[in-house]
């Protein structure tokens, strides 16, 4: 059976860096305290954890003083900062690039928005932590849409910034953007096309894959793809081969592989979300060659 990895699979630019900027931190042997999983993969979690990285919730968080906390690539809120000031915590700073100007141009925009009491739109998943940094970032104005249903929230009769979590489909926001539109147009015909502002915030690194996996799923007569199963990226990028091929299979560690999805199959297909550490792609993809 042929075997191939596809190419785009693996970390982000923006988890690389963070895992780098922990490991660099972790060299002089000091612990340091991550807020949160660095990142959705359980093994690379332990591996991290192996060279003394430290994850810890909020709660315990609120609890330290004198110390190292590391922000993992998702970004943070400014009350975080504002409690690593208060308790003489050293932040290790591993915000993505992306999600940080982000951050700064929802600030820009809530700021600029104010008089006329400009609504912060942000798409994306409750809970999440790269949500709570942005709605962090919106302050009061800020109202999170997570989907259809929530799109009553919006004053449709005042301005929308319309933002999305990094990691969302681009045509699920494209929907939403259209609905807003739709329904801000009802309320106020004249001002349909200035009182909505979409801006274009899903990662490239994210979007550009869809295509890619799209392409490389229909190529393969199975799929097993890799991904921490708290990885909302894993779980769409994973919808995407299902749909196209219904041999594809989610496994988040190589122990879950199973001989019989392989029978008959002359070729197979790895890949794995932007948290997937790549060096466990090709380990899984040489344990299925070896099937
Ligand atoms: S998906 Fe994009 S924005 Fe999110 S961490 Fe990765 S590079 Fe940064």
């Amino acid at each position: 059976m042929k075997v191939d990895i596809e190419q785009s699979s693996g970390f982000c630019f923006g988890v690389e860096n963070a895992v780098a900027i922990a490991e660099d931190a972790l060299r002089n042997g000091e612990t340091v305290y991550c807020l949160g999983e660095i990142v959705h993969n359980d093994i690379e979690v332990s591996r991290l954890t192996g060279l003394g990285l430290k994850a810890i919730t909020y709660e315990e968080f609120a609890n330290l003083r004198d110390c190292k906390v590391l922000i993992r690539a998702h970004g943070e809120p400014p009350s975080t900062y504002a409690k690593a000031r208060e308790n003489n915590i050293t932040i290790i700073d591993a915000t993505c690039p992306i999600v940080r100007s982000m951050q700064e141009k929802i600030r820009k925009v809530a700021e600029l928005s104010r008089d006329e009491r400009g609504q912060i739109v942000i798409y994306g998943k409750e809970g999440h932590a790269e949500v709570i940094g942005l709605m962090g970032a919106a302050g009061p104005r800020g109202i999170l849409v997570t989907g259809k249903g929530d799109l009553h929230r919006i004053d449709y009769t005042r301005p929308v910034f319309l933002f999305s979590q990094t990691t969302k489909s681009k045509v699920q926001y494209e929907v939403v953007a259209e609905i807003i539109r739709l329904n801000i147009e009802k309320v106020s015909p004249d001002h349909s096309s200035s009182n909505l502002k979409v801006h274009n915030t899903i990662c490239r690194q994210v979007s550009g894959r869809e295509p890619r996996l799209r392409e490389f799923a229909m190529k393969h007569h199975v799929i097993i793809f890799v991904s921490g199963r708290n990885s909302s990226n894993g779980r769409m990028l994973f919808e995407v081969c299902l749909k196209v091929n219904p041999r594809s299979h989610f496994i988040s560690s190589p122990d879950e592989l199973n001989p019989e999805w392989f029978r008959g199959a002359a070729s197979a297909g790895v890949c794995g979300a932007t948290s997937t550490p790549r060096w466990l792609i090709q380990e899984v993809a040489e344990l299925v060659a070896a099937m």
